[in-house]
């Protein structure tokens, strides 16, 4: 019933002709070390990071950015789901209200209203949950599903959980090799931002009041990434640094503002709100 009344609420207090985004997190990691991040960094500090996810409501149709951890973590299986160090050093706090098809049913909607899952890179906090979603269209860098199903050796060391989306191959994707205009009225643009994985890919949002706004996640994980202090865990640190060069360009450029992967500055101030 709760539901029901929050998808009307919804639905009536729904945008004019552009989108508006949902910023939530799939709860957090942490506390560590931010050099455990950030090598270069100078001030050894500990710090918490937001699983951040956005939900994307535009008259064309619903989008989810990134899925968050598995579901799993949630349920007392991260030592099964993950490889154990993981568990124990990122120390995940996701309860199960925090897992995307919750925070859905929060805002009015559920998993079966959303048409398009972008998914910006294929690490376990990031693509966790796409198997949630077999009837939606799935963006995704061509390259990145190459990443998925066969990472770098370097790259192993279990970022790439395999059973977050082994059971997702036959879904549709929308395999992409760049930019993409997703409803091709500029107002929600995929833009190519790779380095800390093959094929990491952000979303540029145009919203009528808030105005520009990039979606880097893990483009630009916090601010000292944009401070020159490259994160830690790179495919490529030029194409990284590219990727952040450009993003820092296009905010110059349109005034935009970015919104980062796991910063809990940014989180606390503008998470669980809309906007437009
Ligand atoms: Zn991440």
């Amino acid at each position: 019933m709760v539901c029901v009344i929050g998808a009307s609420t919804a639905s009536a207090m729904s945008h004019g002709a552009g989108p508006r985004v949902y910023w939530t997190a799939s709860g957090l990691f942490g506390p560590f070390n931010i050099q455990g991040l950030i090598p270069t960094y100078p001030d050894a500090r500990d710090i918490l990071i937001p699983i951040n996810m956005w939900i994307i409501d535009h008259p064309k149709g619903l989008v989810v950015y990134d899925t968050g951890n598995n579901v799993a973590i949630s349920d007392g299986a991260c030592t099964s789901h993950w490889i154990a160090g993981l568990c124990d050093f990122l120390q995940p706090s996701q309860a199960r209200g925090d897992v995307i098809d919750k925070q859905l049913e929060k805002v009015g909607f559920t998993v079966d209203d959303v048409k398009i899952v972008i998914t910006s890179h294929s690490h376990l906090d990031h693509i966790g949950n796409i198997e949630m979603f077999p009837d939606a269209i799935h963006v995704i860098q061509k390259k990145e599903l190459y990443q998925a199903w066969w990472p770098e050796k370097f790259q192993r060391g279990g970022a790439h959980v395999v059973a977050d989306y082994d059971d997702a191959r036959d879904f549709t994707y929308f395999e992409l090799n760049g930019d993409y205009d997703l409803f091709g009225d500029g107002s929600v643009v995929v833009i190519s931002t790779p380095g800390h994985t093959l094929g990491h890919q952000s979303v540029k949002v145009r919203m009528a009041e808030t105005g520009t706004v990039i979606l880097a996640q893990d483009a630009v994980w916090v601010k000292e990434n944009l401070e020159g202090h490259p994160a830690g865990l790179n495919y490529s640190i030029l194409d990284y640094t590219n990727s952040v060069n450009r993003i820092k360009m296009i905010r110059d450029i349109e005034n935009a503002q970015v919104w980062m992967g796991h910063s809990m500055e940014q989180y606390e101030v503008m998470g669980e709100k809309w906007y437009q």
